[in-house]
């Protein structure tokens, strides 16, 4: 009975190093040229930087809006109207 547990724990342990590695490759396969991308980035959500004063911004959670038809974001009311003003 002893055997069978320590032949689980090592089955999952190896299970959870083989997921690692599948991961890994498969995320280095989507980002083609990802080359040596930091492994502490925050997140993987592409930031926008505001057309006025130039704070990345989160697309999702910015205030959207457009510049000669094109979707741009800005990370404040203030910036957004600036822009209009322009
Ligand atoms: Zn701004």
């Amino acid at each position: 009975m002893f055997r069978f547990i320590l032949l689980l724990v090592l089955f999952a342990v190896f299970a959870r190093l083989f997921w690692r590695f599948v991961e890994g490759v498969m995320r280095g396969a989507t980002m083609p040229r990802g080359g040596a991308r930091p492994s502490h980035a925050p997140s993987p959500v592409k930031m926008q930087p505001c057309p006025v004063c130039g704070t990345y911004v989160v697309p999702g959670k910015a205030i959207s809006g457009t510049s000669s038809g094109a979707p741009v974001h800005f990370c404040s009311e203030k910036c957004r109207s600036e822009h209009a003003v322009r």
